[in-house]
This record gives C-alpha cells, structure tokens and sequence, in this order.
C-alpha cells in the first residue's frame, strides 16, 4: 500500500487544551504502566520516545488517551482495565 501520503497531524493542542494525560498500557513491561502528562518526555503526546525508531507501534504496549484531567485517567483505567490505584509517572506527576 502507498504510505507516502501521510496525514500532517498538528499535536500542539496543548495551547488550546491545556494540561492533557495519558496512560501507558504496555504488556511486556509491567513497571512500565504509568499515568503521564501529555508534554512528558516519556509521553510526548501518545507517540513515545524514539520517535525515529519506533517501527512496531503496538508490539509491547500502547498509549491511551488523551484525557482532559488527570481523574478521568484515573477513573478509566481503574474502571475499563481493571487497574486500582494506577501509579503515576514520578518525572512528570
Ligand atoms: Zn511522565
């Protein structure tokens, strides 16, 4: 399939949003599952680190969100995974 007309998406909503938060559900490191801000280094909107080597989106965890308030993140992944008290990034939160 053709891939080189990739969608340019604009992922500085932060100015319009405000403080923004994520989950990182990840199946091969368990330590690894923390709560983030969206301006994260770890986060970085949903993408990660390595942006430039990150071929296999999905292989060993993904990122959730975003969420308008770190309690809807809370509630979310207490609630639909199953996860009681989600530890929270130490970096960011
Ligand atoms: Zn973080």
């Amino acid at each position: 399939m053709e891939r080189t007309n990739k969608m340019n998406v604009n992922l500085n909503i932060q100015a319009v949003e405000g403080d923004l938060f994520y989950f990182y559900s990840n199946w091969q490191a368990n330590q690894k599952n923390k709560i983030h801000k969206a301006t994260c280094s770890f986060c970085c909107y949903g993408t990660g680190r390595n942006l430039q080597n990150a071929p296999n989106r999905g292989e060993n965890g993904v990122w959730i969100g975003p969420f308008s308030t770190l309690a809807l993140c809370r509630n979310y992944v207490e609630e639909r995974l199953n996860i009681p008290n989600p530890p929270e990034c130490t970096v960011c939160l």
